[in-house]
């Protein structure tokens, strides 16, 4: 049973099959999953919901999914906490943190590579692949793996040494190519074109996959008590994810699970070394113009945004702002919310909480607001970022003099 009407072309409105297509013909505009809320009004409940999976499947009525065969390691309902302890160093009342660092693959990724790899199946399509700087490969080679599919993923040669490792692991093909990623892109949209019957999650089945993004929405709302919060702030690489979470809002007030109108103001969050979409912002500009990345967080060093004239149109519209930050601002901002909060968030993590922190500041994100920080990856996936700053306190000899000697000093100091 699905509730998709079409795939309707964002610019020119034409509509298409729900098959493997994600360009207008017409237009080249990129396609949207139109659904039909009045038949999902009727069929859907906060009941429903919760009597469903502790996944995002709890939502599959508002997925773009025929059956109920999911290609599923488990991703979504992840922690949403109240962030006093962070929200107090600055100077927010009422602040959370959606917790995604504990996906299956440790990242976001899992939750629209789910809904990709399902809908690849149900469309006949056997062999998953991608292009990716590490969280989707990630989340590709695990899900391919679990629903024992083939799977194809493209990696830049010189990526971390751990993000080769925890992809290889999975036991599907592992291609690194001697260039930057917007070449792995490059090349695998002309591999897509030769090779129609493979699922590329973020190419031909691009329109589904990023779908799955609304569920970081729904959870919100779910986890808060069927309200919708009065402030976001979501990191920024193609912009998917930023108006996927703008869409999840607004359909779960278009089926009647929230009772008022959400207003929820949508910030983004870049870093300075990739940042057209938040340059285009500050300059009061619609083009959004293509950059060379050079930054530490590499998931979001997307230098040309698919989806960033869109994200900043919502961003826009909803009043809220863009914030970019630098490498350090980024490491403190990882180190701030670890030491209040316990999350050990990826470089992404530190985009979002440095850009909270400078939003506040700047008295966009005010001391009242509901707000939530998105934060969308493990801190595991990028220790590099921190070893050369981060280590033990003293090294000392195996004595109890030794330590001794350490805690007196430091007990010492402290008065
Ligand atoms: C991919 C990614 C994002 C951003 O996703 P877009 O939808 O392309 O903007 C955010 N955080 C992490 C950790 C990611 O891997
Ligand atoms: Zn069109």
């Amino acid at each position: 049973m699905s509730y998709v009407k079409s795939l309707t072309c964002k610019e020119c409105g034409q509509n298409y099959e729900a098959k493997a297509y994600h360009v207008c013909e017409f237009c080249f505009g990129p396609l949207e999953v139109s659904y039909d809320y009045d038949a999902i009004s009727r069929s859907i409940s906060r009941e429903s919901i919760a009597s469903g999976p502790l996944s995002i499947w709890r939502y599959r009525d508002l997925l773009p999914v025929e059956g109920s065969d999911y290609v599923s390691l488990g991703a979504g309902f992840t922690p949403l906490v109240r962030a006093e302890r962070l929200g107090r160093a600055l100077g927010l009342d009422d602040l959370w943190i959606k917790n995604d660092t504990l996906n299956p693959t440790g990242s976001f990724k899992d939750r629209v590579v789910s809904v990709a790899l399902t809908r690849a199946r149900e469309l006949g399509l056997k062999v998953a692949a991608c292009a990716s700087t590490g969280n989707l490969a990630n989340s590709v080679a695990a899900h391919a793996a679990w629903a024992n599919m083939d799977s194809y993923v493209f990696v830049p040669a010189n990526l971390e040494r751990a993000k080769i490792i925890t992809t290889a692991i999975y036991g599907g093909n592992l291609i690194a190519i001697d260039g930057n990623y917007d070449d792995v892109n490059r090349l695998c949209a002309e591999i897509a074109s030769e090779v129609p019957d493979w699922a590329f999650v973020n190419v031909n089945v691009r329109t589904y996959y990023s779908e799955g993004s609304k569920t970081l929405a729904f959870e919100v709302a779910e986890q808060l008590g069927w309200q919708s919060p009065d402030h976001v702030v979501v990191p920024v690489a193609s912009g998917s994810q930023l108006t996927k979470i703008h869409k999840g809002f607004n359909e779960l007030y278009r089926v009647g699970l929230l009772d008022k109108e959400p207003k929820v103001r949508i910030s983004g969050a870049q870093a300075a070394g990739c940042s057209p979409v938040a340059s285009a912002f500050d300059q009061g500009v619609d083009v959004i113009r293509p950059v060379k990345p050079d930054t530490i967080a590499k998931s979001l060093a997307i230098g040309n945004p698919a989806d960033g004239y869109y994200a900043l149109d919502i961003v826009r519209k909803t009043g809220g702002a863009f914030g970019s930050v630098s490498d350090d601002e980024i490491l403190d901002g990882i180190r701030l919310l670890a030491r209040t909060e316990g999350i050990f968030a990826e470089t992404a993590g530190g985009v979002t909480i440095a850009t909270l922190a400078k939003l506040v500041k700047a008295g966009v994100v005010q001391k009242g607001e509901k707000t939530v920080a998105y934060v969308t990856g493990n801190g595991l996936k990028t220790v590099e970022a921190l070893a050369p700053t981060t280590g033990p306190t003293i090294t000392v000899g195996p004595s109890l003099d030794g330590f001794f000697d350490f805690l007196n000093s430091q007990r010492r100091s402290s008065k």
